[in-house]
């Protein structure tokens, strides 16, 4: 499973429609929360979301609308009876604000926060199991630090093309077929062999991308992603905007997206200054088809992109 849940999709200021962002990413058993906007365990809840697995924190930046329901998240956690320790990736100045929020309101929490800063200035992966892994990306924002994420879910086990093996096969073989050994005679010979009874399917992608102006720098580090969430906090009509302060428009976004060759776009963190979102939907999609809006409370699955399927 690799699934991505909108808590939040708006801008500097919430509406009573749209959180602050921040996103639940499922990959298997494990949950990462990106981002943490005013609110955000109160969307938690109102989603159903389950925090059992959640493992992870990943904030972006330290602009407000990107961490401020980090407190209240952490301390509602504890009330959930939370024991297992909780990892914080965050820009290193964080770390600061939590300690003292927790000293001036004398809170003790039942679990261990483990914080790591995240790296600056370059990108690299800082997180890796056998199951995923997951790349910062460094964004041209306002405030610096400010960083994406590149989430890689692995298929370590190969697929076994069982219509090509017969029926009596031992499941030993199957095993072995699945860890990548050859299954052999008593003389050694190979009988079935990996390369010709397996296929490995591709690593699967998803690149979180807010808040950053339209950076083609970018490029190299998402080429070919699965799913691209890009921050569309204006429309092109105001391009100019969009630059001053360092955001993308909807257009901008899906020239991301096509230059990348992701095969699909999703748009969020959109202003309030735009009463409808239809027409950021629209001007995605005059260049790139395969776009979806960001909606609170909607879950989109990544899959492997149909380019790669064939
Ligand atoms: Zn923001
Ligand atoms: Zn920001």
């Amino acid at each position: 499973m690799f699934l991505v849940t909108i808590l939040g999709s708006s801008a500097a200021m919430p509406t009573p429609t749209r959180n602050q962002t921040s996103q639940i990413i499922t990959i298997e058993n494990t949950r990462f929360l990106v981002d943490c906007g005013d609110g955000t365990f109160v969307q938690i809840l109102r989603n159903g979301v389950s925090t059992k697995n959640l493992k992870y924190i990943f904030i972006s930046h330290l602009h407000t609308d990107h961490f401020t329901g980090l407190m209240a998240f952490l301390v509602c956690l504890g009330m959930q009876s939370r024991h297992s320790p909780l990892y914080i990736y965050a820009p290193a100045d964080l770390e600061q604000y939590i300690n003292l929020h927790l000293k001036i309101s004398q809170t003790t929490l039942d679990y261990e926060i483990i914080f790591q800063a995240l790296p600056e200035g370059k990108s690299e992966v800082f997180l890796e199991t056998a199951h995923f892994s997951v790349q910062n990306l460094p964004l041209e924002h306002r405030i610096k630090p400010c960083n994406g994420f590149l989430f890689t879910k692995k298929n370590p086990k190969r697929t076994i093309l069982a219509e090509k093996l017969p029926k009596n096969l031992l499941p030993k073989y199957y095993i072995d077929l699945q860890a990548g050994i050859d299954v052999k005679n008593e003389n050694d010979e190979i009988l079935f062999s990996v390369e010709d009874y397996t296929i490995l399917l591709p690593e699967c992608k998803y690149a979180y991308c807010s808040d950053t102006k339209y950076n083609t720098e970018l490029l190299p580090l998402i080429q070919n992603v699965d799913v691209l969430y890009h921050e569309a906090t204006f429309l092109h009509k105001d391009a100019q905007k969009a630059n001053n302060t360092y955001h993308s428009t909807a257009l901008e976004a899906a020239q991301m997206a096509q230059q990348a060759n992701a095969k699909q776009l999703l748009l969020g963190h959109f202003s309030i200054r735009y009463h409808d979102s239809k027409p950021f939907l629209e001007e995605a999609k005059s260049i790139f088809p395969n776009t979806y809006l960001a909606e609170d409370g909607v879950s989109f699955e990544i899959q492997l992109g149909e380019r790669e399927k064939e």
